[in-house]
């Protein structure tokens, strides 16, 4: 608090009062009210302008979101955008608990995957030693076979037996690697290199936060600082000074080229 009425005094006065209900604070012939983040949010310390920064009009100010909010679990919600293997057009790719689904906006091109994850295994009755064993199979290409012969654990007979396949859970989704959802490894819609690394998007609403947060004159954590938000995502040449300028160029670029 002390912070805002150093501030309030920095910017030409030292009452500024509230015109209740409205919100609206009087200060000295500086129109706050134009500024709806700092009209709404003054009870917060950190609008005063660091020293260098201009100290009159709107300094625009984000407040992170949590980690989770834009990752390959988005696939849950909102969809990811990715571009279509057929005709690399725009596509979407959703999730539900048991399978992923790949739809092109252009040409139609559909896609599903389970999620589902299973396990291989022979179960058997030994017929030298007479004891039940079960041996997982872990080689994908040996869990196509309806029966396998493996070797008896305990008195390491080989035998033929059977491959029980069950579903053991479900996959979680993966980080996004290089610009590709890991889904089905296709690549997203939103993506574009900055000195040659890899600057993306999950979807929209992802594009217009990079916008906002690397733009804004001040990143604020959300309240209750959770160990980690949305922005820790964010490699560091996205997020140092000298590169956020020209970041945002190439996200609004990605915003008004792609639809
Ligand atoms: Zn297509
Ligand atoms: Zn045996």
């Amino acid at each position: 608090m002390r912070k805002v009425e150093e501030w309030l005094k920095r910017a030409g006065t030292a009452d500024g009062r509230i015109d209740a209900g409205r919100g609206r604070r009087r200060t000295g012939g500086l129109a706050l009210a134009e500024c709806p983040e700092l009209a709404m949010g003054l009870q917060k310390s950190a609008v005063r302008p660091a020293a260098g920064e201009k100290e009159s009009g709107c300094m625009s100010r984000i407040i992170d979101k949590p980690y989770f909010t834009y990752s390959a679990y988005s696939a849950l919600t909102l969809g990811i955008q990715a571009k279509c293997p057929k005709c690399q057009g725009a596509g979407v790719v959703t999730a539900d608990r048991d399978n992923a689904f790949f739809r092109c906006h252009g040409c139609g091109h559909q896609m599903t995957r389970d999620r589902t994850v299973y396990r291989y295994a022979v179960h058997n009755q030994c017929r030298h030693c007479g004891r039940y064993y079960r041996v997982e199979i872990q080689d994908e290409a040996k869990q196509r076979f309806p029966v396998l012969h493996v070797a008896c654990p305990y008195c390491k007979s080989r035998m033929p037996g059977e491959v029980l396949r069950t579903a053991q859970g479900f996959s979680y989704a993966d980080e996004i690697r290089e610009g590709k959802e890991p889904y089905f490894g296709l690549e997203l819609w939103f993506l574009s290199y900055f000195q040659g690394k890899p600057v993306w998007a999950i979807n929209r609403e992802h594009l217009a936060y990079l916008i906002d947060y690397l733009s804004a004159d001040l990143r604020e954590k959300p309240f209750g600082l959770p160990k980690r938000t949305q922005a820790d995502h964010l490699p560091t040449f996205m997020k140092t000074a000298k590169n956020r300028e020209r970041i945002v160029k190439l996200l609004k670029k990605m915003q008004g080229g792609a639809d």
